[in-house]
């Protein structure tokens, strides 16, 4: 298996207070040198007109550019920085340029709107209840069909947390992961999602924030991921710069081996 930054030694999916994050982007600049890290990309949620809680408005937008773009001229010495974006597929289109786009899939398409899949469990299963008549195989292939599309729709360099849907499904709480309909619906959606050979993450966020014991994507899908000969890279999605490398010492070293419990 490819990982592109198998030393651990960067990090592109980087949340800030513009949009979810805790922390001050220079914040995350100091702990990543701190870390002795040689790359930080910063990736905040792109404006999306109907969710405003977790994407940047279009005022942060400007703010989120213009800091970053002066971070990395004042710590160009000692670090690179890059300014990213992580777009939903749902997003409104935009004429502004980054350095990476990391394509995501937050929702659910749903009648008069959008479900959104990682806010909370009660979120989730109100909005199973709501829209799929309480069927999780419903949502979940819905969700899949959505994912698919990402790098087509987004035009992104990478594709952030391919199997995000599992976030609160830990145990098997909702459905059974190791279910053939489940690995059938994730696998089509990875092919095509593939087709235009973005990078892949593999993502430690739902670990860092006690959500799951893996990370997206899971195990079989990594192992497809590397049969398809498709790169990958670490990432933390990070919201907290306490957790900017979090679990990146378990895939340093064991990537030409799928082995994750
Ligand atoms: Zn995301
Ligand atoms: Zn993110």
């Amino acid at each position: 298996m490819k990982i592109l930054n198998a030393k651990g030694d960067s990090n592109y999916h980087t949340h800030t207070i513009f949009c979810d994050g805790k922390d001050e982007p220079e914040i995350l600049v100091k702990e990543a040198i701190r870390l002795g890290m040689k790359e930080l990309g910063f990736s905040g949620h792109e404006y999306t007109s109907f969710d405003g809680d977790f994407c940047m408005s279009l005022e942060n937008t400007a703010n989120y550019r213009e800091i970053i773009t002066d971070l990395k001229e004042a710590y160009r010495d000692q670090i690179s920085i890059r300014m990213g974006i992580e777009r939903d597929l749902f997003c409104d289109e935009t004429d502004l340029t980054y350095d990476y786009v990391i394509g995501s899939a937050h929702y659910v398409p749903v009648e008069g709107g959008y479900l959104s899949v990682d806010d909370t469990p009660k979120i989730m299963e109100d909005g199973v209840e709501k829209y799929f008549g309480g069927d999780f195989r419903s949502y979940v292939e819905k969700y899949y069909e959505t994912v698919s599309r990402v790098p087509e729709v987004t035009k992104c360099d990478i594709v952030g947390h391919f199997d995000l849907v599992k976030k609160f499904n830990e145990g098997n709480r909702y459905w059974d992961e190791d279910a053939p309909w489940y690995r059938d619906a994730a696998l089509t959606a990875l092919h095509e999602a593939a087709k235009n050979r973005p990078v892949f993450e593999i993502n430690t966020g739902g670990m860092a924030r006690g959500y799951r014991k893996d990370p997206y994507p899971a195990a079989f899908i990594l192992e497809e991921l590397e049969k398809l000969e498709i790169p990958l890279i670490l990432s933390s999605d990070c919201h907290d710069h306490r957790y900017l490398t979090y679990g990146f010492d378990q895939f340093c070293g064991m990537y030409r081996k799928v082995n994750i419990e």
